[in-house]
Parts: structure tokens; sequence; C-alpha cells
């Protein structure tokens, strides 16, 4: 068999090494329901965190709501309700929405928990007295409902908004500033010092660029509105955004508390914290947070991985032109996997990926319904009547045999570097090149035809079993590396293939090929993944956007 190339091998080595990882999705902001292009991040980190902990990685995932400012203060008034019951409804919700895309976050922070608060304006105070954070004046055109000033050259023609349109005014308050200035040079020789702090490199380039042109000192306190933290030792003032917002990743860990065990376990010592951003917050989480820390005295253990927008044909989504698209629609209509496989394979990280119904029910059909479903179906239809769903191991005996062998020890190990790189579209298309093989390896070596021989012992005993063996494997072991992203559908294939509760031939770490196998597979197999009329589909869903 071929040998797999030492690079590839130490590249695993590392992987299997690590013990701790920290994964974090951003907050997200407590104004609505949680649309699509949240639902891809929440489920990206899921994949990445059920892999971690599929490999025996002790991992901490953490999502959370970024529940102050102007805009709920606000909503909350129209509702008349207080701020505190509006966010606390919008929480309840996305958390009943998390669990139901079977989101495995260990922990969901409040920007409104008591712990959180605390948090933010103790290190506000510290950064005060250290004097990275200095009482000034602010003036600008500012807009009310995105609550954000412009700088002459970003405002839009007639001085309006660049990202709503609407006119803006001329604001001029007290606030605080943070001297990002003085940390300048300092970011930057970190961002050298550590090449893979950003992922991808374009993405770096875009952050390394922006600082070099002069950073700005950030107003980060508003007097114009209450609903957020006040400044312990100036209380008309409230904490503004990203200080409050970019500390949720230590207050969720119990950073600076009595029982700092998981700051130590999940931040200080460990192997590996991930933040996941959309490309639209990079600089906050690139320059801000970083600056952040280095003024707090804390070591920037984290690593960013920044992703694109999901895109509708007709451009952004938005709620104007009737084009959103909400999770549970998607799994109420087409099940759990079909979305989580949709968004991990066909979002590429680093670029904006394309929603479009058309491929959705494409990919449906290609992917889940005739590749994976109809292998794992004719395997297991094909193992009960010819040897009544009992599988043995028997080596490969001819070249074709040994080809799939091969094939399958280079898609696990691929496999596992790809998503240990946040790379799940690359882990999916190999795995699925597995499954099309195998798909192909039925033709080639056409059990039917074989089956007929009853009397010859050589083609029952040997060459028969060996196809069936081979695909047996092929199942196993796609069932295992699908985990992370088809969580249903790996649970039922576990069943079907015999796999329940045997941690040994699930074990991620210890996956290969070739396992000694002599086990019963269910007599009847369910249809993973029902084939859809595309024009049934299609209109049904234009009738629904009606
Ligand atoms: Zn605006």
């Amino acid at each position: 068999m071929k040998t797999i190339d030492i690079d590839t091998l130490k590249k695993i080595e590392k992987i299997k090494k690590l013990k701790t990882c920290y994964v974090t999705t951003p907050i997200y902001y407590a104004s609505g329901k949680v649309h699509i292009g949240n639902s891809y991040t929440t489920i990206a980190c899921d994949c990445f965190s059920r892999f971690h902990r599929n490999l025996g990685v002790d991992t901490y995932y953490l999502t959370g709501m970024d529940e102050h400012g102007l805009k709920i203060e606000t909503a909350a008034k129209n509702a008349g309700i207080t701020p505190q019951a509006f966010v606390d409804k919008i929480a309840e919700e996305t958390k009943e929405l998390w669990a139901n895309l079977k989101i495995s976050n260990d922990g969901f922070i409040r920007t409104s928990d008591e712990k959180h608060v605390k948090l933010v304006q103790e290190c506000f105070e510290k950064m005060l007295k250290n004097g990275d954070i200095y009482l000034g004046s602010y003036e600008g055109n500012y807009c009310m409902p995105c609550e954000a000033y412009f700088t002459k050259t970003q405002l839009g023609e007639n001085d309006t908004c660049p990202d709503c349109g609407r006119p803006t005014q001329i604001v001029k308050e007290e606030c605080y500033f943070l001297n990002l200035k003085k940390y300048e040079n300092k970011l930057l020789d970190f961002i050298k010092d550590n090449p893979d702090f950003i992922a991808p490199e374009s993405r770096k380039n875009e952050v390394v660029s922006f600082i070099e042109h002069g950073l700005e000192d950030l107003c980060v306190s508003r007097t114009s509105f209450k609903w957020g933290i006040p400044v312990l030792s100036n209380p008309k003032h409230v904490v503004y955004v990203w200080i409050d917002a970019l500390l949720n990743y230590l207050s969720a860990i119990d950073y600076n508390s009595d029982k700092d065990a998981q700051y130590k376990k999940y931040w200080l010592n460990c192997d590996k914290v991930v933040h996941v951003v959309g490309k639209d917050i990079l600089r906050f989480h690139a320059i801000y947070w970083p600056i952040m820390l280095m003024s707090l005295n804390i070591p920037i253990n984290f690593k960013l991985q920044v992703h694109g927008w999901i895109q509708m044909k007709d451009g952004k989504m938005s709620k104007s032109k009737g084009n959103m698209v909400y999770p549970m629609e998607v799994v109420n209509n087409y099940g759990l996997d079909a979305l989580r496989y949709y968004l991990v394979k066909e979002m590429p990280i680093g670029n904006d990926g394309l929603f479009s119904w058309d491929r959705f029910i494409d990919r449906y059909n290609t992917d889940l319904a005739n590749d994976l479903g109809n292998l794992t179906s004719r395997t297991i239809s094909m193992i009960n009547k010819y040897y009544g769903g009992v599988i043995k191991k028997v080596e490969g005996i001819n070249d074709v045999d040994k080809e799939i062998e091969e094939l399958v020890e280079d898609v696990i190990s691929g496999a596992i570097i790809d998503y240990a790189n946040f790379s799940f579209q690359s882990a999916l298309s190999k795995i699925w090149s597995l499954i099309s093989r195998a798909n192909k390896y039925i033709d080639e070596t056409m059990p039917w035809v074989l089956a007929k021989e009853k009397d010859n012992d050589e083609v029952i005993n040997h060459k028969l079993q060996s196809v069936m063996y081979h695909l047996y494997e092929v199942l196993r072991v796609t069932s295992v590396l699908i985990n992370p992203v088809l969580v249903d559908a790996s649970k039922i294939m576990y069943e079907e293939l015999g796999l329940i509760d045997n941690e040994e031939l699930t074990d991620l770490k210890n996956l290969k090929f070739l396992e000694d196998i002599n086990l019963k597979v269910i007599e009847k197999p369910v249809v993973l993944f029902k084939r859809l009329d595309p024009a049934v589909e299609l209109k049904k869903i234009s009738e629904g956007n009606k």
C-alpha cells in the first residue's frame, strides 16, 4: 500500500496532540430574528467543535448575544417593554433555534449577564487608570438609526449615511477614547511575528495595510442613551459597543474572577483558541481586541478565522428585498442535515457564498440523495441479500480493491487536516470523492453478476465478500468523517452499520481502513435523503415567498 508522505504525517500528529480548544462565534446583536447568515457561522463553529471533540480534544464552544445599545432601547420602547425583557425574549428564541440546529455550544454569554457587566466595568477602569482610555469630545456626522459616526470621506452624497442612506446629523458629545495610536507599531510587530494570526492570508494583508495607514483613537462611550454598561467612575457614560462586546470572550470563561479555572484552561494554557468572524467585523477583532488585551496585559492567545457573507442571487439578503432565508424554514422542509451540509459545503471560507434554492435542491439530490443515500442503501441491501447481513474482513484481492484501500487512507488524513484548518468545503469534497469512487466500484465489480456463481466457492467466499467488505468499510469511514457536519445521517448510518455504541470502530482519532470486522448490518435501511422533484420544490418555495 502507498505510504502517506512525511509532511502529512507530521500535520496529523500535531493535530492529534491537541489537548484543549476554545471556539467562539461573534455575539449576535439582539435586535431581531436570527437569519441564515448567523446560522452559517454558528453551524460552521459547531462542525469545528464536534470535529475536535471527536478527536478527543477538550473543547469549549461559546456563542452568545450582544444586548446593549440605542437600537435595542428604541425597539423595546416601541414594543412597550423594558430593554431587559426585550433581550430576554430574543435570547430565549435564539437558544431555541440553536437547540433545533443541534448546536453543541457549551456556553451562551449575554452582555447583560452580571459577570460580564462586572468584568467590562473593571477592565474599563483599569484602562482609565493606565491612561489608555481618556476623556475627550467627539464631533462628527452621526447616523441615529445606525448608531455610528462617519468621517467626511465615508459619507454618501449630501452627507448621507453610507450604510443606510439616511441623512446624518452633526453631533458633538463628550466621550472616552481608547488610545489605539500608541499600539500601532506593537500590533504590526505582533502580526509580523505571528504569521497565522489571521486566516485567510488576504484578510491579514487587508488589516496590515489598514494599520499602516494610521489608526485614529476610538470613541468607547456614549451619553446619548442609557441601555448599556455604565462607566463606574462616571456613570452618565455607558460603555459603547466594542469594549463591551469583545470582552465576552473572557467574561464567559470567568477571567478575573475567583474561580478562573476555565480561563486558565481555555485561554491562558489553551492549545487552540479560534475566534470565527465575518469579514465585516474583522477590523474590530484584528485591531481593537488585541490592543485591548495588550492594554490589559492579557496574552493574545487566539487566531482569527474570517469568512465571507452569504449572498442571494439578487445580492445581499435583506428584509426590504424580501429575500431573507430563515434556517427553520429549510430544516422543516428538508431536514437539519440538508441545511448544515449546504451551508458548510457551499460557503467558501474567505469569499462570499451563494444561497440559491436551485443550487440547494441540486446539491441535495446529487450529493445527499444520490451519492451518499444510494451507496448506503445499495450496500446494506446487498450485504443482506448475499450474506444475511453479516460482514467479515477480507483483504483486497485485486487492483480495484487496492485502489479503494489507498484512496480511503488518503481521504482520512486529508479530511482530518482540512477540518482542523476550518476548510470544511475541501474536507467534504474529499469525502465525496470517496463516495463517488465507491459507487463506481459497484458498477465495476458488478456484485449481482458475481452472486450468480452460487457454486463457485472462490467467488462467493472471497471475491464477492471482498467487494462487500470494502464497500462496508467505505461506509463506516464515511459515517465517522461526516459526523461533525451531518449529525443525523451519521447516527443513522452507525445504527444501520451495526456500530451504535461501538466506540472503537467510530473513533475518529484512530480511524483506519481494513478493521477486523465481524458484525451484522440492519435488515432494512431507511432512505437517508428522499429525492426531491426540483420543479415541485421551486414552485412551493416561490409561492411561500409571496
Ligand atoms: Zn445609517
